[in-house]
């Protein structure tokens, strides 16, 4: 029987296995493994391939959150009990950097046919409060639209982006004098965290995050944040904390960040095996977006009949793995459930957010998984259906 693993982190390495292992014997003859050569060359090339003035790499994708609005905390910009919108099916993390400074994420409803924060649902959670909006490239997709450009705007609200699942996605729009303009996720907004977690598009061997941002200021608050407050030797500006990108993981992500669009070409032709042979009816697949717009982090279906559990598990007896994301909305969690934490800006709760949970189940996409792979999986669907 065929196995098709959901993501074998061992196949993706193999892919440039030789690259990544002079990457990490430069370093460890180097004798340097912190706050060197290999950051700065990193934060250059993933600047240029971004777009943005700046990026500040960190431990991780949610110390790259919590920086962000940390740092305009320090800046005077925000204050606890200010509010953040944020997507209410996003990971948990986002919400977490936001309570983590005392921020209250106020919870947007999705679209049940994107996924992705609904833009239409907004301007009705806005209060004299919020400061900023979140928005989260859930799944790899593009969230960006121009009324929630507008919507900053005249609210004068930050717009904060959330890239941990979108390396390398590209959105199209027009802006409010009528040009056309291509941006990558991660200069669109003020500021934007990434995530280099294994699994991600752009992924380290271990732990890794960045900020970008085209605002001087808020680049190096979040420099200065992430090495104890300081940004001379022994002089504390900030009470800091320790979030560092170590250099292996600078060198092996600068070698991986070369691959990173033919990678996620792969992923795109793999899900565009799976919008044609994919089964409707019992089956719904998000709205295709042009390829541009979407690198396919994960491939989310929808499976209705409240038999979302019995695929997964008709899958997994025939070699195939699969995931949700994610099983339990933030607002569910036990951790907030219940503490008046976030604030959820409608009368009739998140109806949508909660069927996503039910209903979603990601199947195997990544630049290791191949067109036989993705022919087999696509079958047993249909067979099940
Ligand atoms: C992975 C992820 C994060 C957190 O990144 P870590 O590097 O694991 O801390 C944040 N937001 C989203 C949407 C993610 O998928």
């Amino acid at each position: 029987m065929r196995q098709v693993p959901f993501l074998s982190l061992k196949d993706v390495t193999a892919l440039h296995e030789a690259d990544i292992n002079a990457a990490v014997t430069r370093v460890t003859n180097s004798g340097w493994y912190l706050r060197g050569a290999e950051n700065e060359r990193f934060e250059s090339d993933f600047s240029s391939y971004v777009g943005t003035a700046f990026t500040v790499g960190c431990a991780n994708g949610l110390d790259a959150l919590t920086l962000i609005f940390r740092a305009y905390i320090e800046m005077g910009l925000m204050k606890r009990g200010d509010e953040v919108i944020v997507p209410a099916n996003t990971f948990i993390a986002t919400v977490l950097a936001i309570t983590e400074n005392g921020l209250v994420p106020v919870l947007v409803e999705p679209k049940a046919d994107t996924l992705e924060i609904d833009e239409d649902r907004i301007e009705e959670a806005i209060t004299g409060r919020t400061v900023a909006i979140a928005i989260v490239h859930l799944y790899g997709r593009n969230a960006y639209t121009s009324k929630i450009g507008e919507i900053c705007s005249r609210y004068n609200l930050k717009l904060v982006e959330d890239c941990a699942q979108s390396h390398g996605c590209r959105t199209v729009y027009t802006d409010c004098s009528g040009n056309k303009l291509e941006k990558v996720t991660g200069s669109i907004g003020h500021a934007a965290a990434h995530s280099f977690y294994p699994g991600k598009n752009l992924g380290a061997l271990g732990d890794g995050g960045a900020v970008t941002t085209d605002d001087p200021e808020l680049a190096s608050v979040v420099r200065s944040l992430a090495n104890y407050g300081s940004s001379r030797k022994y002089v504390s500006d900030f009470c800091g904390r320790n979030s560092r990108l170590d250099e292996i993981q600078a060198a092996v992500l600068d070698v991986k960040l070369k691959y990173l669009d033919e990678d996620n070409a792969h992923r795109q032709t793999i899900a565009g095996f799976y919008y044609d042979n994919l089964p409707g009816g019992l089956i719904r697949l998000p709205l295709r977006m042009p390829d541009e717009s979407n690198v396919y982090h994960l491939f989310p279906i929808l499976v209705g009949g409240g038999r979302r559990d019995a695929l997964a598990e008709y899958l997994k007896r025939n070699g195939v793995e699969t995931l949700v994301h994610y099983p339990i909305p933030p607002h569910l969690q036990e951790c907030y459930r219940g503490r008046g934490i976030l604030k959820i800006p409608y009368h009739d709760g998140l109806p949508i957010t909660e069927s996503i949970a039910v209903e979603e189940l990601s199947l195997p996409i990544g630049p290791a998984i191949t067109v036989d792979d993705a022919e087999y999986v696509a079958g047993l669907i249909r067979s099940f259906v």
